[in-house]
């Protein structure tokens, strides 16, 4: 955890974004690290947890971070968490909780709350068509 503190004061100091800085570790090793570079590369996705898992796929050489351990200054937003989730990482430790990050000024309390509906089913049968293209290429793949 003191090297995610590290990292989320690197990124304050240089105004890349907030607070939130992230360490992956395996087998008692730093493979990933990373701070918010929201500001830094106007990309509202660059929180510390993405960032890092960017860091860590790259060192890696994978997609699949599984038997990964994160930390991270602040506990993850929706968006975090499903990366995480998608990366395969299963257990993460966070400093500061939702409450703390909404008191300093952060919006993520309102996603968990009361999260928009934004979507909409839209061309299914379109879609479908791609989904179909995708299994017969992954089914030919298995023989
Ligand atoms: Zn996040």
């Amino acid at each position: 955890m003191k090297i995610a503190i590290d990292e989320a004061r690197t990124g304050i100091t240089a105004g890349h974004g907030g607070p939130f800085g992230c360490v992956i570790v395996r087998d008692g090793k730093v493979v990933g690290r990373g701070h918010n570079e929201v500001i830094k590369q106007n990309d509202p996705t660059c929180h510390g947890e993405v960032t890092a898992i960017r860091d860590a796929c790259k060192n890696l050489g994978t997609y699949d971070l599984s038997g990964c351990e994160l930390y991270t200054t602040a506990e993850p937003c929706p968006m975090c968490r499903g990366a995480i989730m998608w990366s395969n990482i299963r257990k993460v430790y966070f400093g500061c909780n939702i409450a703390d990050t909404d008191s300093i000024g952060f919006r993520d309390k309102v996603f968990y709350e009361s999260p928009e509906d934004i979507s909409e089913e839209l061309d299914r049968k379109e879609c479908l068509e791609v989904f179909e293209e995708y299994r017969a290429i992954n089914d030919k793949k298995s023989y």
